[in-house]
């Protein structure tokens, strides 16, 4: 991070502190645990509707979901509906409160068009809120991850995002992400595919390197020195499978099942350049060759599509 995106995360960070809703924020009623608040115009007939059959399901769902029921051990929840929140979907903030100081997620009311997209949207975001309590220190990219395969492990959808992962492969993985309403990434294009690529790339560990054994592993608070890359490494280095032995293994045998095909088998495939793109940290990029025309030395050969892949590490 250049120093002058440091300074203003840390002017950003002090006015958070607590963020506490509370002008124009309005009770509306407490469903399945949850307090609900909306914030802006009253509560129509209508949009109580949309509660009630949308939102309302989806809380009922994830009432149950095991962390959901620890976050609630630990103080009671609350959705605030703001219509003002453009950025994205929904977010999730440490500081964020409702106006009783409930720990609270935030949600565009414009999210709430399907059921099944609410459920992975509330799971995404209470996990965010879970996953900190238990390693508050990890990369933004790293939280990230862990919310988006959630979303898979708990419903056995993909975040509604993936398909952008593909589409960007240049993109360095491990790309500063904060939370889901700020990022160093300012195209929302470029945004959405990070974020996409991330849950790839944890999805594709997770199928890889032990299932749920992984994703247990992704939620071990002991080890508070470690985080990002290094974290990950200590965990892919217990598993006892060659390709998931470092983070540098599973990322190359990635960026290969990518342009294959095989990261979501019978799924999206990375797009081939028509030439060579410099890398960053953890990225890669694959071109296509004319016959006879080899790759570079290394480079890995794509048979199928005569293309050749570059992967770069650190
Ligand atoms: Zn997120």
């Amino acid at each position: 991070m250049k120093n002058g995106n440091r300074l203003k995360l840390l002017i950003l960070n002090l006015f958070l502190c607590t963020f506490t809703y509370a002008q124009n924020t309005n009770f509306v009623e407490k469903i399945h645990g949850f307090h609900l608040w909306t914030k802006g115009a009253a509560v129509g007939a209508s949009e109580r509707l949309l509660f009630n059959s949308v939102l309302a399901k989806a809380l009922a769902d994830i009432k149950a979901m095991d962390f959901v029921v620890q976050l609630q051990a630990q103080g009671e929840l609350a959705v605030i509906l703001d219509a003002s929140w453009k950025h994205s979907s929904a977010y999730w903030d440490e500081s964020l409160r409702d106006p009783k100081g409930h720990r609270a997620i935030v949600v565009a009311p414009s999210a709430l068009s399907s059921s099944w997209q609410v459920k992975q949207l509330l799971i995404h975001e209470f996990m965010h809120m879970y996953h900190h309590n238990l390693r508050p220190h990890d990369e933004g990219w790293v939280q990230e991850g862990v919310a988006l395969l959630s979303e898979y492990v708990y419903t056995g959808n993909y975040n509604v995002h993936i398909d952008s992962g593909f589409l960007f492969p240049e993109l360095s993985l491990n790309t500063v992400l904060q939370t889901d309403q700020q990022s160093s990434v300012e195209n929302p294009n470029l945004r959405v595919a990070l974020y996409g690529q991330v849950g790839l790339f944890f999805i594709y560990a997770f199928k890889q390197c032990g299932g749920m054994t992984f994703y247990k592993a992704l939620f071990d608070s002991k080890n508070t020195e470690k985080n990002g890359i290094e974290f990950l490494n200590k965990i892919f280095s217990k598993t006892n499978l060659e390709s998931c032995s470092t983070f540098p293994s599973l990322f190359k045998k990635f960026s290969i099942a990518r342009f294959e095909g095989s990261v979501l088998p019978g799924y999206l495939k990375s797009p081939l350049r028509d030439e060579k793109i410099q890398l960053d940290p953890y990225s890669s990029s694959a071109y296509k060759i004319s016959k006879g025309e080899q790759c570079e030395d290394h480079e890995i050969h794509l048979k199928e599509q005569n293309a050749c892949v570059r992967i770069r590490l650190q």
